[in-house]
């Protein structure tokens, strides 16, 4: 979990590649959805909600994971869900999936925390240094997001999982192979 630019993507992937989990990533498999040609018109307008920064509907986003997760746990592997929790109701309605499947106790939860500045900062970082144009790296765009996303939008989230004693923060500011580290070291002290 963390605000935008807190690096959830790369340290997801990191987690997955070297402990042989399945990568879950929302955004990218909604980006990877827009670029189909024969979206639903639901879907269209969903993906446009996403472009002007805003989140896209829960339903959309559980039919999309669910069927990964799914698919992961057939093969007996766990997920590293990056991204996929975006809102309280998405964090309780996950919860109940996790129960469903009596996972409920075997999760863990990462906090990358950086501050809404340095998200900001990154973002714009983002949009001046990477290949990959993303639609929603666009200076109006970002301060919406750090409105809907920021570090004031995930506290609530925050709350319910430091309340289920599954919460581990991490400094998201420092070193990529740092916070990868400190991440490693919270899961297996
Ligand atoms: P990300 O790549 O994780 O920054 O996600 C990019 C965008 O995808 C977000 O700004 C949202 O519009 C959308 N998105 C990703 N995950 C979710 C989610 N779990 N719920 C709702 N919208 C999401």
């Amino acid at each position: 979990m963390g605000v935008p630019g807190c690096g959830k993507g790369t340290q997801a992937v990191a987690l997955a590649k070297n402990f042989g989990y399945t990568h879950i990533s929302t955004g990218s498999m909604l980006r990877k959805l827009m670029e189909e040609d024969n979206l639903k018109s639901s879907e269209a307008r969903m993906l446009k909600s996403m472009k002007s920064g805003k989140l896209v509907s829960d339903k959309f986003v559980y039919k999309l994971v669910h069927a990964e997760i799914d698919k992961s746990f057939q093969k007996s592997k766990g997920v590293v869900l990056d991204g996929a929790i975006r809102s309280l109701r998405q964090a309780k309605s996950y919860q109940k999936y996790f129960s469903k499947h009596n996972l409920g106790n075997e999760i863990a939860v990462i906090d990358i925390h950086i501050s809404d500045q340095v998200s900001l900062e990154r973002m714009m970082y983002r949009k001046d240094n990477s290949k990959v144009v993303r639609e929603d790296d666009d200076p109006k765009i970002m301060k919406k997001r750090i409105k809907k996303q920021g570090n004031k939008a995930i506290k609530p989230i925050l709350n319910y999982y430091e309340k289920m004693g599954v919460l581990k923060t991490v400094n998201g500011e420092q070193d990529v192979d740092k916070v990868h580290m400190d991440i490693v070291d919270l899961l297996w002290p």
